[in-house]
């Protein structure tokens, strides 16, 4: 009888014509996952199973799959051959020996001799004749003995199920470009994004040496983070130092924020279109401060023309996002206290309805204005991101 662990997949989306694209993204990530793990994987029809492992790595094993994008949950259980008596044995091994408990049976083998309720009853039967101080509660039972009867001539075993990360396997939906701060936000939303299938990189705007290298270093770690869940990330710093002076010596201050902002997105869509990224991803909540009321992210927007600007986030209160990257596990470093770009030249009253024909005129103002955004893209520092 060997320890398994049994994956669960996101049925749905394997419904559809798609089947197969999907299912050999899946596949890839979770080998990529386990790859430093020594185990066997098998990859059957809606549900993949890990063996052969050492029990001291079950633990790590599930922790590792509850990041993949796909895996819907998983459970921790014990395989055997599927005949009632080895099936019987191993239950008797699993059960509790008091409590109220009820038998699930999931029979994909359709040639097992005994039908779903038959080898239920049999074997709840058996558990209640084993342990006399058991008995059987099917609608709030304390334990559940789940039954698993798969086409590979085995049976498992399980009680737990873990949650998994839900979603689309990372890849199945192109490839967007994070504008990744080191603040609460822009981690979170590239989480949520990859959560539906975006493969992401990062574009991160320091103002060196305003800002410090330890801020670089919070981001750095905080991609590190995300690739536990996103596969690949390659991040890009870029030095937004002069065009932040610039702003800073030629525009009216209650406009800084909102040119920063679009010069930011400007730069961004430049990357994009050079890099062949499908979309820019920020972590925008509408209302959550002056830059982001719907005057503003509609200004700011009109830089990027067709890319489109997602914003995972827009609905979200901030106590929200909070719990989501406590979860996830950047808030610890998002809550350091490095100033990014952002903070250190933050005026007093930046405007909460600014308008186009003014961020326009604001950014002529601004002398060599393209020549600056062309330097930025110039000199985009790729930086390698660790996993964690
Ligand atoms: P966050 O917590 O993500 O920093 P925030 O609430 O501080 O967000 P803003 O500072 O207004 O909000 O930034 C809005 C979005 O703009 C961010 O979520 C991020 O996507 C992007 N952004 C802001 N600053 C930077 C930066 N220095 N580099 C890259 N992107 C940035
Ligand atoms: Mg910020």
């Amino acid at each position: 009888m060997d320890n398994v662990i049994l994956i669960r997949i996101g049925e749905l989306w394997l419904k559809g014509k798609n089947r197969v694209f999907f299912e050999n993204l899946l596949v890839k990530n979770i080998k990529e996952k386990l790859a430093d793990v020594e185990c066997k994987l098998y990859f059957g029809r809606n549900r993949y199973v890990v063996s052969d492992y050492a029990a001291a790595d079950e633990n790590i094993i599930v922790k590792k799959l509850q990041t993949v994008f796909g895996v819907t949950s998983l459970s921790a259980g014990r395989k055997t051959r599927a005949d009632f008596e080895s099936i019987r044995t191993l239950a008797e091994q699993c059960a509790k020996t008091e409590g109220s408990f009820r038998v699930n049976v999931n029979r994909a083998d359709k040639t097992f001799p005994l039908s779903s309720p038959e080898l239920a009853g049999g074997l709840g039967a058996a558990l209640l004749q084993r342990h006399k101080n058991l008995r059987v509660d099917l609608h709030n039972p304390d334990f559940v003995i789940n039954v698993d009867i798969r086409e590979d001539g085995g049976a498992y075993i399980f009680s737990d199920r873990y949650p998994g990360a839900g979603g689309m396997p990372v890849g199945s939906a192109g490839r967007g470009l994070l504008l990744l701060s080191g603040g609460i936000d822009s981690p979170v939303a590239g989480y949520m994004t990859a959560k539906r299938g975006m493969a992401i990189d990062a574009l991160h705007f320091h103002s060196y040496p305003y800002t410090s290298a330890d801020a670089k270093e919070k981001v750095r770690k905080l991609a590190a983070v995300l690739q536990n869940y996103c596969g690949r990330i390659r991040l890009y710093n870029a030095a937004f130092t002069k065009i932040q002076e610039a702003i800073n010596g030629f525009c009216d201050g209650a406009y800084t924020v909102t040119v920063m902002r679009r010069l930011m997105l400007r730069a961004a869509k430049g990357l994009a279109e050079k890099n062949g990224y499908s979309c820019l991803i920020n972590g925008e909540s509408l209302g959550q401060v002056a830059s982001q009321t719907i005057q503003s992210i509609t200004v700011t927007n009109a830089v990027a023309g067709v890319l489109p600007v997602l914003r995972p986030l827009i609905g979200m209160d901030k106590s929200e996002i909070t719990d989501a990257a406590r979860k996830i596990g950047t808030y610890g470093l998002s809550v350091l206290p490095f100033e990014d770009c952002c903070t250190v030249f933050l005026p007093k009253n930046p405007v909460t309805k600014p308008t186009l024909a003014r961020c326009e005129a604001e950014e002529r103002k601004i002398p060599g204005l393209d020549g600056l955004i062309g330097d930025v893209l110039n000199n985009l520092e790729v930086v390698k991101v660790d996993s964690v």
